[in-house]
């Protein structure tokens, strides 16, 4: 499995621009030729770009220094230098960067083109030749060129998803979104099977669609810091609703249903995302597990307790789950 990774801190130096060059034309039949010195090449600049293939932070995570190639210097005969190469480094979409040393967004790149240059290359220095005037014909100056940017940056992930899935772990929400997308995460009886946050694409009908994200389960203390909940509440933050799925029923004789939903709730309501918010419905699931005249006592106890919409599913026979699409869309378009 690779690795999920949302949170890195980097160091980009963009490219000091070349230095100009000090030359005078020199040839037999010419003597005293005038200046000829050429400018020196732009720094190369360190670029941004979101690219949809890529889904984690990862691969910053190994290298911690992206620089820029400086510019060339310039050469006699009026040749300019070369431009540094620019040094592109591609994100996930949804990456927030920060200037690590202020603790300030610099910018959110949450646009699938969203391409942006964090530390621009240091502008060339000029060759003797550009200050030839008419009262100097044998200028003896040049320009160093400009020292590129350099910055500290943090880059946080924040995931891009319309609908954000809560709730304990194993109360189906892997097995949801395998239901209604493409995407696979793995689905197993035990808790914390998922490890990491997972999208997935759902589609309707012509063109119609929106994004699902599975974040791994959520457990009591979650927003305080227990489990592995509270490190990705954050990737909910961008979502429109919340389904907040509870299994209808479990093995476990402890287990009661409204329970599950206060621990979530009460999670929901403490964590600092801005969740609390949000549109967030109860997802019943499981439903093929128990009786219809059960499922109806639960979901009236269900909106009279807590004067939240409620609805309910199986992933695995999938009642219950084109209705639920269809109520997500129209509410997407509000
Ligand atoms: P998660 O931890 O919330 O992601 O839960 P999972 O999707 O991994 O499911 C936990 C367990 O519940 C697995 O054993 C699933 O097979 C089972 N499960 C999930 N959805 C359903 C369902 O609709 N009906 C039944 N009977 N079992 C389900
Ligand atoms: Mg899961």
């Amino acid at each position: 499995m690779t690795r999920f990774v949302d949170q890195v801190a980097i160091t980009v130096i963009a490219g000091n621009g070349g230095p100009g060059c000090f030359s005078f034309r020199r040839e037999r039949c010419l003597p005293k030729g005038g200046p000829d010195g050429g400018d020196g090449g732009d720094g190369g600049s360190v670029i941004l770009q979101v690219d949809s293939r890529v889904t984690s932070l990862v691969d910053l995570n190994f290298k911690k220094t992206f620089k820029a190639e400086a510019g060339s210097s310039g050469s006699g005969k009026n040749k300019t230098g070369h431009k540094g190469a620019d040094c592109v480094i591609k994100v996930p979409l949804g990456t927030m960067v920060y200037d690590d040393d202020c603790d300030q967004l610099l910018v959110d790149l949450s646009s699938e083109d969203s391409v942006i240059c964090i530390a621009r290359g240091g502008e060339a220095g000029l060759g003797n030749a550009r200050f030839k005037t008419s009262t100097n014909r044998a200028p003896r100056y040049t320009t160093k060129g400009e020292v590129g940017e350099s910055r500290n940056l943090r880059l946080e992930l924040k995931l891009m998803a319309d609908v954000g899935l809560l709730g304990l772990p194993n109360a189906g929400k892997s097995s949801f979104i395998r239901a209604v997308s493409k995407a696979k995460p793995k689905v197993a009886g035990y808790a914390f099977t998922t490890l990491k946050p997972h999208l997935g694409v759902v589609l309707l009908d012509s063109g119609r669609q929106f994004v699902v994200a599975d974040i791994p389960g959520l457990v009591e203390g979650a927003s305080a810091g227990a489990g592995l909940g509270d490190r990705f509440l954050r990737h909910l933050s961008r979502c429109e609703i919340l389904l907040h799925m509870v299994s209808v029923f479990e093995e476990d004789s402890d287990y009661d249903v409204i329970d599950a939903i206060e621990k979530i709730s009460k999670e929901v309501s403490l964590s600092e995302q801005g969740l609390s918010g949000k549109v967030r419905w109860v997802i019943l699931t499981k439903i093929d597990l128990i009786a219809s005249d059960a499922l109806q006592d639960l979901k009236d106890v269900i909106f009279k307790k807590f004067d939240i919409k409620c609805l309910a599913i199986s992933s695995i026979n999938k009642h219950g789950i084109e209705d639920l699409k269809e109520l997500i869309w129209q509410d997407m378009q509000n």
